[in-house]
This record gives structure tokens, C-alpha cells and sequence, in this order.
């Protein structure tokens, strides 16, 4: 059976607008799920991809960031019991994981380098027109610019009733990255001073991570002033602009250095400025991604002579499953806000003004509703 065609945004040229075209996807096969999405952000990552600074195939349909409900899937290969059913509500994410590679059995599950078969062969095609039968390349494993996606199970966690797709989607990418920097990567014991460079949809949520741990200083830095407005409704409790001063102005406010810096911006300049930041033994964990190739030059005696440790996480080691359930704990407590990181919402039809709303400064999470 295959799935009635719907619409995505298709990127056929970089740089140029997204086309709405009619399109099709394989029916889910063992491990897999056909999710009708209901909201869809966008993430810098999707810009990037769509503007042609980083590379795949084309034509493609990007985005990542989403959340909607299950309307079919394949039989589980494990033997385990049925965890998912057609109407549940779920977040979308690229994590893939098998479970079973020397990555996922570490726990490292956002290292995962199996392939399955829709690294293979993308279920995503042109469904009418003159190039009727294309592949279209899932762009981040997900291609959730388009009404309905077909990913591997791992790539979904429930939600519950309560929480809205609105909101929901966020914890797919810029969220689950931000907490995961904090949480899992860093894991700083009560009372540390904590520095965020780069406060978009990342860098507010490690801000947010960085206040559930009681940090004695959560300094955000970012050169807006509404998203550093934005972070100390998150909890900042000092706020900067970028500048060769910044070292200088963080260890005076910290004892000497942050304890850690998290780097929430793809920016070699950024991350040399986090790293001079950092106290004597003081980590750096990046998350933010820099294009292939891009060579970071740091002080080498920073390293062994002061003991300061540079940390890369993809994706903030994120556990799918486990981090989304947590987050989505927190949320319902109280202590984890989505609302404030939710900008503007936009019609399907308007993606490419919501794409447009994504790259001016100042802007938080800009939304697609299907
Ligand atoms: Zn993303
Ligand atoms: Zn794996």
C-alpha cells in the first residue's frame, strides 16, 4: 500500500524558495512509521542545507523539527511489545538509532552509524509532473517540510494530550540539543558558573538546562538584545555582547573563568572566545556546527598547562526517548518553559516567509502548521 500523496516543499535550486509540489512515500516496512505532522520549526541547520552552504543532493525536502500523529507503521524486528499505535501523538526527530552498533550499545546513541534502508534509498518521490517518480533526498534523515513523514521508529517519542504540537516540535531538535549540552554532556554540580555563548533556539535551552542545575552565575551571550532579553526570562543572571573584552568581563563576574561554556553557534571565533573564557579546568562543550573542513585555532597551553578540557556533543548526546520524557516532565512542572521559545506561526502555504522569519535576527522559533 502506498501512502496518499500530499504536499511538501521541495528545494530543487540552493538558495532558492521552496516549491510546493505534490508528493508521495512508501508505506512504513518493518521498524518504521508514517507520521502526519502537525507543526514543523525550523532550525538554522534547515537554512543552511536550503541556502547550499552545506551540501546533499538535490532536490530535496528538509526540516526536522517537528511533531504530528501516527497514522500507520511497520511490525517491530525486536520482538518486543508494541509500544506505538496509529493516533498517537508524537515528536519527530533525525536521530536514528539501532541499538545494536558499537555506538548504541556504549549509549552513545547520537553517534549511531548504522545505515538502514532509508539511508539506502529515500521513500520520498515526486508524485505527478514531468519528473513524476524523482527521488527526493530526505533531507536530515526526517524531510518533515512536507505534510507527512516516513522515518524509522527510533526517530519518534510520544507525547502526551496535554502538550500542544505547537510546542511539542521544539523538543525535537533546538531543545533536546540545548538540555542535552547541559545535562548530559556537561552534568555541572550545583553552585558552577555556567556561560552560554549564542542564545537561539539552542543556547536559550542550555540557559534554561543551566538554571535547573542551581548554577551560582548562568551568563548568556549573544549580540541581540531581545534574545538576550529572552534569556534571562530563561534564567540568565548576566547578560553580554560579543567583544574582545568578553573574557576579561566573564572571569570578573565568575572567580577567575566559567566553570563551563557551551557553544550554541557553528563559529570558530565564538568557540575560541568560550575557550579563554573557561577558568583553569573548565570545559567547553560545542554543539553548535561549523561547516566540514573548518579548522578552530586555540592556545595550546590552555590545555595541558591549565587543564582546560574541549568537549564536542552532537546533538547533546541526546537519548531520544529518555531526554524527550524528561523534558516533557519538566514542562508539565513548571520548570521548563517551550512558550517563550516559540515565535510566530505560520500556514504550510507560507513556508517560505516563515523561512524568511528564521534567518532575521532577533526572531525565535518560527513555526509551520500543517
Ligand atoms: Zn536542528
Ligand atoms: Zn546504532
Amino acid at each position: 500500500m502506498n501512502s496518499d500523496s500530499f504536499q511538501a516543499a521541495v528545494s530543487f535550486e540552493a538558495g532558492a524558495p521552496l516549491v510546493l509540489r505534490s508528493v508521495a512515500l512508501d508505506a512504513p516496512q518493518t521498524d518504521e512509521v508514517l507520521v502526519a505532522l502537525k507543526a514543523c520549526a525550523i532550525c538554522h541547520s534547515d537554512l543552511y542545507y536550503i541556502s547550499g552552504a552545506w551540501k546533499v543532493p538535490l532536490p530535496a525536502v528538509f526540516g526536522h523539527e517537528a511533531a504530528g500523529e501516527i497514522i500507520d507503521l511497520g511490525e517491530r524486528s525486536d520482538g518486543a511489545d508494541e509500544d506505538l499505535c496509529a493516533g498517537d501523538r508524537v515528536v519527530v526527530s533525525l536521530l536514528r538509532t539501532c541499538g545494536s552498533c558499537s555506538a548504541c550499545r556504549r549509549g552513545e546513541e547520537s553517534l549511531c552509524s548504522s545505515q538502514t534502508r532509508l539511508d539506502e534509498r529515500s521513500p520520498l518521490r515526486l508524485f505527478e509532473g514531468e519528473q513524476k517518480g524523482t527521488r527526493l533526498f530526505q533531507g536530515l534523515r526526517t524531510a518533515a517540510f512536507g505534510e507527512h513523514v516516513l522515518l524509522a521508529r527510533s526517530q519518534v517519542a510520544k507525547i502526551p494530550p496535554a502538550l500542544d504540537c505547537e510546542l511539542a516540535c521544539l523538543l525535537g531538535c533546538g531543545v533536546l540539543t540545548g538540555f542535552g549540552a547541559v545535562m548530559n554532556a556537561a552534568a555541572p554540580p550545583e553552585g558552577s558558573h555556567l556561560a552560554t555563548i549564542g542564545c537561539g533556539g539552542v543556547g536559550l535551552n542550555c540557559i534554561q538546562a543551566a538554571r535547573l542545575t542551581k548554577p551560582k552565575t548562568n551568563i548568556a551571550i549573544d549580540p541581540s538584545e531581545v534574545k538576550r532579553t529572552t534569556a534571562c526570562e530563561l534564567g540568565a543572571t548576566h547578560t553580554y555582547a560579543p567583544s574582545s573584552a568578553l573574557p576579561a568581563e566573564v572571569r570578573l563576574a565568575t572567580d577567575g573563568g566559567a566553570d563551563f561554556v557551551f557553544v550554541a553557534v557553528g563559529n570558530v571565533q565564538a568557540m575560541a572566545l568560550g575557550f579563554d573564557m573557561l577558568r583553569p579546568g573548565g570545559c567547553m562543550v560545542v554543539v553548535g556546527m561549523t561547516q566540514e573542513g573548518e579548522t578552530l585555532s586555540l592556545d595550546a597551553s590552555m590545555l595541558a598547562t591549565h587543564g582546560k578540557t574541549l568537549r564536542g556533543s552532537k546533538m547533546g548526546d541526546a537519548r531520544l526517548a529518555r531526554d524527550v520524557a524528561t523534558l516533557i516532565d519538566l514542562h508539565a512542572q513548571k520548570k521548563w518553559d517551550l512558550d517563550k521559545l516559540a515565535g510566530t506561526r505560520f500556514p504550510f502555504a507560507d513556508i517560505n516567509n516563515a523561512l524568511e522569519a528564521a534567518r532575521s535576527e532577533g526572531r525565535l522559533r518560527s513555526i509551520v502548521l500543517f
